[in-house]
């Protein structure tokens, strides 16, 4: 077995230490000289934290649920041990619901037969600490605890929607989000598509693009095609009925061993509201199976050389199983990163570029995402709280730059593959690179959503005390079995070191100023009025206008209303939501930037959006200061008359926050005042 942290066989380890501020590693495009992005001090670089595990398995009390485990740990009842055991049997252990956790099962049970958490593989009648759902958060109706899934999630990351959410990014920041290609939804911006190709090739005529059509809601490489113009493009019946992106190939991605490969990168949004992000410090590389050779004409068909797609290459006489990490087709990221390494790559540059890349991601899926989650987990009211583990699709390319091709609500979690044994016979086979990944991630998941965390620090003290106290009693009774008691064991005692590291809001300085649209997506879920929806009425449109004072004798409620007839029936023609009716976050999104272009002529697109959100939150807060005055107001009144009464006057969460608010909203805005005259 290998030591803790030592780096893939036959490999120097890279180094991950913390960057200095101001390193050149940092995104370069970062406006603020803050802390650098980069994995924490004294970590080894990538090390295949979870290879340990397999070795560790076996020593692992194995059994349903992980009971033997816990009987083991039992004593004879009276025997001293055994009131240690019970000291110990008195922490109540985390419950999973593992009865939808679907092809991630496999893994979910190891990871829980090494933290010794009770899994219900059938469900169970009581509420249970975590339910982990191998597809969406819709599976059932929950309403404590956690889910592994947040509402929405999968509906974001289909490739529309996640291409218009990085758009809207990219209209707002184009430098901080050139990561993703340009894209373009078809059918809707096919001549879009065909100008702007016609306008960059007459630019430049050396320009010999290549384009990649991906159906929307496709996986696995299904219906991928590559073409060189955009006359090539299927226009026949399926793409009006099957929507889908098409985008800009690249074309001189890094090569190892000659041939194309993409990241898996395991990435756990813990929190939307704060922002909480994870990163696994290892993935997986998957290869394609023929030599890369740039696009031509000849070659656009040959899937085993342009698409990495596990599930394709599977099929290919070429495709290498291996249960070595470096080698196959197959492998762990960290065994790519130790050949870069080796070859005097700047690794560490690299990781920096993959964590921006991540949190600006996530930071253009915040946003929706927080509209559904109130839809359906309404502030308030009894439901449990969410994670989610996301698979990052990234390409590097030859300079290194990291590329996002896809973000995947459901990752595989599968930890075996099917081998064909004889001609037509096939059987499920354990993959060992997939095992070490994967049950590395899920079982830290767990480890950072645990329930008892909290609950153990705030009794730690006290446990302290209870384990000198048990020392004295040992003593006292001569017992030779104190070694094993299982009462001041800690539960994280013989876990590797977490293979999850936070980048968000450890890093939320550099990246902040980013998170415009959320504050959009505020002001928009403020005037959703009926709880449970996700679009805005009319009625609600108008009152977001009246109540940030933005209509005036140029901007009539007459044009709010022409506005947002325009806007709504244009995206709902696009048939993104047929479900509700009314203006969705990403019309208002649109509607927003435009009243910013009216208002702030002259300057950038971002700091127009920037200025209207101050003057928006400033209006507001203003309101419900007035509305708190009024309501101490009421409620003095009616104190004064009947002062028993006072406890059933309702005001709303925004009514008892907004002084502080204000104050913050109104300095930004003297602030944005004094900066632009
Ligand atoms: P799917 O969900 O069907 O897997 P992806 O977007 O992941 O769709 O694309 C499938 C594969 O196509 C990727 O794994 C990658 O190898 C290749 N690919 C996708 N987009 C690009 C691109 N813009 N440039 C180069 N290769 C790409």
């Amino acid at each position: 077995m290998e030591p803790a942290g030592a780096p893939p066989q036959g490999c120097a380890p890279a180094r991950e230490a913390e960057e200095p501020p101001g390193s050149p590693a940092l995104p370069a495009e970062e406006p603020q000289g803050g802390q650098p992005a980069g994995l924490p001090p004294g970590e080894a670089a990538l090390p295949a934290v979870a290879g340990r595990e397999r070795g560790r398995r076996g020593a692992v009390p194995q059994g349903p649920g992980g009971r033997a485990a816990r009987g083991r740990g039992r004593r004879a009842p009276g025997r001293r041990g055994g009131e240690e055991g019970g000291r110990a049997g008195r922490r109540p252990r985390v419950t999973v619901d593992s009865s939808k956790a679907k092809t991630s099962l496999e893994a979910l049970k190891i990871s829980l037969r090494q933290l010794r958490w009770r899994e219900f593989p059938f469900g169970r009648r009581l509420p249970c600490d975590i339910y982990w759902h191998g597809v969406s958060f819709h599976d059932n109706d929950i309403f404590s605890g956690q889910v592994n899934k947040f509402p929405g999630m999968t509906e974001m990351v289909r490739k529309i929607t996640l291409s218009r959410a990085v758009r809207t990014m990219q209209d707002l920041f184009p430098l901080e989000y050139n990561f993703y290609p340009r894209s373009w939804i078809l059918p809707e911006e096919f001549p879009l598509f065909v100008d702007e190709v016609r306008m960059m090739k007459d630019s430049d005529p050396s320009w010999k693009p290549t384009f990649i059509v991906k159906p929307d809601g496709g996986c696995q490489g299904d219906g991928i095609y590559l073409i060189k113009d955009p006359s090539d493009i299927r226009l026949t019946g399926s793409i009006q009925s099957r929507p889908a992106v098409v985008q800009e190939y690249i074309c001189k991605p890094l090569l190892v061993d000659k041939l194309k490969f993409d990241i898996r990168l395991y990435v756990l949004l813990k929190s939307l509201e704060p922002l909480e992000i994870y990163i696994a410090k290892d993935g997986l590389s998957r290869f394609c199976t023929e030599p890369y050779q740039e696009p031509t004409l000849k070659n656009l068909h040959q899937v085993f050389m342009h698409l990495t797609n596990y599930s394709l290459n599977i099929h290919s006489g070429n495709f290498i199983h291996s249960d070595n990490v470096n080698t196959g087709s197959k492998r762990t990221f960290s065994s790519i990163l130790c050949r870069l390494s080796s070859r005097g790559a700047d690794v560490k540059k690299l990781w920096s570029d993959i964590i921006s890349l991540v949190i600006k991601t996530i930071i253009a899926l915040t946003p929706e995402l927080k509209v559904y989650y109130q839809s359906d987990i309404p502030a308030g009211k009894p439901g449990p709280t969410c994670f989610q583990i996301l698979g990052f699709d990234i390409l590097l390319m030859k300079n290194l730059k990291p590329m996002l091709l896809e973000v995947n609500a459901n990752p595989s979690m599968r930890i075996e593959h099917e081998q064909e044994l004889s001609p037509g016979v096939f059987e499920n086979v354990p993959s060992p690179v997939d095992e070490e990944v994967k049950v590395a991630v899920i079982r830290d998941t767990l480890r950072l959503v645990d329930p008892q965390k909290k609950k153990r620090k705030d009794v730690q003290c006290q446990t302290l005390e209870e384990a000198s106290e048990a020392k004295e009693e040992a003593r006292e009774a001569g017992a030779g079995d104190g070694g094993e008691r299982g009462g001041s064991r800690s539960p994280e005692a013989g876990l590797p070191s977490l293979c999850l590291k936070q980048v968000f809001p450890k890093y939320a300085r550099q990246f902040s100023y980013l998170r415009l649209v959320d504050r959009v997506a505020a002001l928009f879920i403020r005037f959703l009025g009926v709880k449970g929806t996700t679009k805005l009425g009319p009625t609600g449109f108008r009152t977001f206008i009246r109540n940030c004072k933005l209509s005036n004798s140029n901007f009539s409620m007459a044009s709010v209303d022409i506005l947002y007839i325009d806007i709504t029936r244009r995206w709902n023609s696009m048939g993104i939501d047929h479900k509700e009716s009314g203006m969705g976050l990403q019309a208002f999104v649109e509607a927003f930037f435009c009243l910013a272009q009216k208002k702030y002529k002259s300057l950038p697109l971002h700091k127009q959006v920037a200025s209207l959100i101050d003057f928006c939150e400033y209006h507001l807060a203003a309101l419900d200061e007035k509305r708190l005055v009024c309501g101490r107001g009421i409620v003095e009144r009616r104190s004064a008359v009947v002062p028993s009464q006072t406890d059933g006057l309702h005001l709303t969460p925004a009514a008892h926050t907004p002084l502080l608010n204000r104050t913050a909203a109104a300095s930004k805005f003297a602030d944005y005042r004094n900066h632009r005259y």
